[in-house]
């Protein structure tokens, strides 16, 4: 097990000092912090390796290339996809999904289908799917949450049917923090000939995730909430999958051959990477992979879910909180979304940053599942490797700033 205050030396930002007090950095699910390892990558790429890739035949030209497609086959041996072909970076999870929902949805989805999400699911596994059924007639279903913040694979296995081309679901909620079985949901999808997408965006970076274990067909995840850069996102798809799509866009790279009429394409996975890539993000991410792969994800996962036990037990006894999501640590994953004596969540997270502690409030890319919640709006703590006991001690004493500066509520004491 690693020493998240040993890990806090790599993370250069952490030594900030906000309003005049500590950094307590916990926005993790909206991006992490990036570890000097990362940034260095970054400079040492543009100082000493700065080229396009692939087509050059010169040394600098050669090692961004090899840089960059060792950068892929970091990512496949990440999440354990079968070879290099089968991961395509993307510029995040957004455009990966978007990616299937243009390729492989345009070429297979009819009118009368069915995709099935959950209310749980972010924008970026939402409205894809919403323009899909738009452009196609198919029927776009929702699997409900149980009042705990669960699913109920029951319910889903009924909502599975003949017509369901496609279930697309998060793995992790970016809100209740609920880690979804995914893998029972594929073989209930399969089962029914469907093919399940996993929006991985919260739980790559904090969980361990093996894509043949798991017999996800797409799997979709961002770099930049993994310690690595902004700009670079994964797409992984089955091979036979993304040999049997259409590309997305036309253009430099993703051909094999061009004729004045039409044109035959490359290989994969570079037949869905038109143009000049984001070489030195992806390079980066590659440092990160390295940076979690040295941690051991499964020791990134015990500390979150031992820190996630920790924040509910000091949360749970702040007086006038609401807490979202299920109460066992292990269907968790590292967030904590609240509400507080009916203050608005801004205001929260507002007087929280005049104390140094970063969270976010809003929506969450949610708007679904708050109306599901009945709120319009939560507070969000989000946890990583370098975070401790002693920030989620912070939140709670900033929390008593925020009972201090507001006091009473509709006329009630907080
Ligand atoms: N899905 C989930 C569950 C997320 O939390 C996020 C990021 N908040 C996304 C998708 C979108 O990620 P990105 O903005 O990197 O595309």
């Amino acid at each position: 097990m690693f020493d998240p205050r040993a890990l806090r030396a790599d993370f250069p930002i952490l030594e900030r000092r906000v309003h005049d007090k500590r950094l307590v950095y916990l926005d993790n699910a909206a991006t992490s912090q990036k570890p000097r390892q990362v940034i260095q990558a970054l400079a040492r790429y543009y100082e000493c390796s700065n080229a396009n890739v692939h087509r050059g035949l010169h040394t600098l030209a050669e090692e961004a290339t090899e840089q960059y497609e060792g950068a892929r086959r970091k990512a496949a041996r990440f999440i354990n996809a079968s070879g290099p072909d089968e991961i395509l970076f993307t510029r995040n999870t957004t455009e990966a999904i978007n990616l299937v929902a243009l390729t492989w949805g345009r070429a297979n989805v009819r009118a009368g289908d069915e995709i099935l999400i959950t209310e749980m699911e972010h924008h970026s596994n939402l409205v894809p799917w919403q323009l899909l059924c738009q452009a196609t007639g198919a029927r776009l279903r929702y699997a409900r949450i149980c009042p705990d913040g669960t699913l109920d694979l029951d319910q889903v296995a009924a909502l599975i049917g003949e017509r369901t081309r496609l279930v697309a679901m998060t793995h992790m909620s970016n809100v209740l923090g609920t880690i979804n079985p995914v893998g029972g949901v594929a073989r209930l999808a399969h089962a029914r000939g469907a093919l399940l997408l996993v929006d991985g965006a919260q739980s790559v970076p904090h969980l361990p995730v093996d894509v043949r274990a798991l017999d996800c067909d797409f799997l979709a995840f961002s770099s930049h909430k993994m310690l690595g850069p902004t700009g670079v996102g994964v797409l992984y798809g089955r091979r036979e999958l993304l040999q049997a799509m259409p590309p997305l866009f036309g253009g430099g790279e993703m051909i094999s051959r061009v004729e004045e009429q039409f044109s035959t394409w490359n290989e994969l996975p570079w037949k869905f990477e038109a143009g000049t890539p984001n070489i030195a993000d992806a390079i980066a991410f590659g440092a990160a992979l390295d940076y979690l792969s040295a941690l051991g994800m499964e020791a990134v996962r015990e500390h979150e879910r031992q820190l996630v036990a920790y924040a509910l037990e000091a949360l749970g006894q702040v007086p006038a909180i609401t807490i979202y999501g299920p109460p066992d640590p292990a269907q968790r994953g590292g967030v904590v979304a609240f509400n507080f004596g009916g203050i608005h969540p801004h205001d929260v997270a507002t007087v929280l940053d005049y104390e140094g502690v970063a969270v976010r409030a809003g929506h969450h890319c949610c708007q679904v599942l708050m109306r599901t919640l009945d709120i319009p709006a939560a507070a969000r703590a989000s946890f990583y490797v370098y975070n401790t006991e002693e920030d989620v001690d912070a939140l709670v004493e900033a929390l008593n700033s925020v009972r201090e500066v507001f006091g009473s509520v509709a006329g009630r004491p907080l």
